[in-house]
């Protein structure tokens, strides 16, 4: 296989995972009598260019788990909300967006974020590929092109004379395989001084909290700022600006404009490089002391899990996210281990965990079943889970996560 980016020969595997269903491919009881189907999860990085993609698969010609079923809406999410909404207020200002400014959002998903240009004098076009979610923010007089970003959607849309102000991508850059063409799509709709800003987890982070849970098919690379920038030096675009957030256990977001744009170099830019050189990212040995980090949490979760068993406790989980779903189905976890998993969200209850084969439960459960020990599998969203569940069960309920290492408490 052949980087994605620069085309080098990948030969540095980054994390092996094994075989895994699609994380987001619950099922229903009948679907647990028929076979499901794995794909390779292996992560592999480019000693040219630093980037860490997947490997790719050959997905079966009958596969339809990767469908408009599993859409995820981003309005579901408060805390996402809110980020939507301090951004958009915070871009108004910095770039001073008026009537003649144009915004443009790839993955606009439900309209989450472009709702607050709605009503306001900015104009704003959403692109979504998927109807579900397009449909959606439709619904909310979002101005939405139902298709996938790419260099020729962009040529179609310079034809009909748009070019923009802002393009914003967040939590999109990890989920396209084509990161160049996607990347030169962004660099053509730019107006002279206009400005994109992307979103997405760091892999420094990845790599600095142990998070391979956030490793799963959907997301085709992990970045650093550094191969940003060279992705973006190769469209003519430059990095002016770039942030640390702390969605997804730790996100970038990176400022980007055209060469000869005015926005000039905040110092924030060649502090990050220099912290990533100092963390190793532009070392192999960095990404090849991975897999060992991985395979230890797998012991001692699995350790854990067996011990509980021996001594008759009742082991759940909370939060059927797809970042619990590779953490299961890494670790070989199944429901002899833990009973339950809870869920708020509707769709998924009353189905099964992808592989594991989990039963999912409405949270309103778990009051009957009184666990001795709730695993909150999505650790980002701890302090708030454990606070939702202290209310209503037993003080004597341990609190279980395992991202960046096994952590129990009362
Ligand atoms: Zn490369």
């Amino acid at each position: 296989m052949k980087c994605r980016h620069c085309g080098h020969k990948l030969n540095h595997l980054f994390a092996d995972l094994h075989y895994s269903p699609p994380s987001n491919a619950y099922l229903t009881s009948e679907q647990l009598s028929m076979p499901e189907i794995y794909y390779p999860l292996r992560v592999q990085v480019c000693n040219n260019c630093w980037l860490v993609q997947t490997e790719d698969y050959v997905k079966s010609a009958t596969d339809g788990l990767f469908d408009d079923n599993y859409a995820y809406f981003s309005s579901t999410s408060s805390s996402f909300l809110e980020h939507a909404k301090n951004y958009c207020e915070e871009m108004k200002t910095r770039f001073s967006l008026n009537s003649k400014s144009l915004v443009i959002e790839i993955a606009s998903n439900d309209g989450y974020l472009l709702k607050n240009f709605v009503g306001s004098e900015i104009k704003a076009i959403g692109i979504e590929p998927t109807k579900s979610t397009a449909e959606a923010a439709k619904k909310i007089g979002i101005n939405v092109i139902q298709d996938f970003f790419s260099v020729s959607l962009a040529k179609k849309l310079l034809n009909e004379g748009i070019k923009s102000d802002l393009i914003i991508g967040n939590n999109v850059y990890a989920h396209i395989p084509d990161i160049n063409d996607f990347s030169e799509g962004m660099s053509l709709l730019l107006k002279p001084n206009g400005v994109i800003t992307i979103e997405m987890p760091h892999v420094m982070q990845l790599i600095k909290h142990n998070q391979f849970d956030t490793i799963y098919h959907e997301h085709f690379s992990y970045h650093s700022l550094y191969t940003i920038k060279k992705i973006f030096e190769k469209y003519g675009l430059r990095v002016f600006d770039v942030e640390s957030l702390n969605t997804h256990g730790g996100s970038l977001r990176v400022y980007g404009c055209l060469n000869n744009a005015s926005h000039k170099e905040e110092s924030s830019v060649k502090s990050l490089l220099n912290l990533e050189k100092k963390q190793g990212l532009q070392k192999i040995d960095t990404y090849k002391n991975f897999q060992p980090i991985i395979d230890n949490i797998k012991t001692n979760v699995v350790d854990f899990l067996i011990d509980k068993k021996k001594k008759g406790k009742k082991v759940v989980a909370y939060g059927a996210a797809a970042k619990g779903n590779t953490l299961l189905n890494y670790c070989g976890i199944k429901s002899d281990l833990i009973s339950y998993v809870f869920d708020a969200a509707s769709a998924k209850q009353n189905k099964y965990t992808p592989g594991s084969h989990i039963p999912i439960l409405n949270p309103d459960k778990i009051v009957e079943i009184d666990p001795d020990y709730v695993i909150i599998l999505p650790w980002n969203l701890k302090k708030e889970i454990k606070e939702q569940l202290k209310d209503i069960l037993d003080s004597n309920t341990k609190y279980v996560t395992m991202i960046p290492t096994l952590e129990e408490s009362s």
